[in-house]
């Protein structure tokens, strides 16, 4: 699958669509998911367009994946999630029912999330 550089991640990414933004670095973008499934529930995403982890992680330089994980730590950090407890999930492809298809990491917390899969 080719990625799509018109889905919506991209255009927010682009700034032509606003976001409520939590936090960035020169390769990754932080902000809040619009109809949250938790308390917290932020979209944690690279600027470059790769469809998904693996993408990801086959394609993108060092520099790309450490500014995504730093972000990462930093909002856990910052958020205390690392005191209270989180969960990160990025879904993939069809048996994932991944929606948007530009790489997400929905970072969530801010309440016991239960179990992990139903
Ligand atoms: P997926 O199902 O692809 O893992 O998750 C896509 C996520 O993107 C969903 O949680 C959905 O609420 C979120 N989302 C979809 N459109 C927008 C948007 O325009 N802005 C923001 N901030 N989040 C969006």
């Amino acid at each position: 699958m080719k990625y799509d550089d018109d889905n919506i991640f991209a255009k927010i990414i682009r700034k032509q669509l606003p976001c409520d933004l939590i936090k960035e670095n020169n390769n990754a973008l932080a902000f809040k998911d619009i109809s949250p499934r938790a308390p917290i529930h932020i979209l944690v995403v690279p600027k470059k367009g790769y469809i998904n982890y693996h993408d990801f992680i086959s394609d993108a330089s060092i520099e790309e994946i450490n500014d995504l994980n730093e972000l990462m730590k930093n909002i856990i950090l910052e958020m205390k999630l690392d005191h209270t407890g989180y969960r990160i999930i990025t879904n993939t492809g069809n048996d994932g029912n991944q929606d948007v298809k530009h790489l997400h990491f929905h970072l969530l917390g801010g309440k016991n999330l239960g179990l992990m899969v139903k």
